[in-house]
């Protein structure tokens, strides 16, 4: 009965060590295959826009829009900040009148 307990321990065993051998294996031959691509990953990531960025205020419809993500326009030397393309225009044409 020992016998029985013993080989599935050690079934167990060997199992996790197979597959830790599997994962190690598998991770060298997908770096193998695709070198670099772990780091281009983590380098596109670094580059990535932080979502926390500047708010400015669109002065057509008062909704404050990030910098990274908005519409600007520079209107005599000052650079403003659009939600819409819609919200430029209509600036940038009261700004002209
Ligand atoms: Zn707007």
């Amino acid at each position: 009965m020992f016998r029985v307990i013993f080989y599935l321990l050690l079934a167990v065993i060997l199992i996790s060590v197979f597959r830790a051998v599997v994962g190690v294996v598998a991770r060298g031959f997908s770096e193998l295959v695709n070198p670099g691509a772990n780091r281009q990953g983590r380098q596109s990531a670094a580059n990535q826009v932080p979502l926390t960025g500047e708010l400015k205020k669109d002065p057509t419809c008062g909704t404050y829009i990030a910098t990274a993500t908005s519409i600007k326009e520079t209107v005599g030397g000052e650079t403003f900040h659009f939600c819409s393309k819609q919200c430029r225009d209509k600036f940038v044409a009261s700004m002209a009148r």
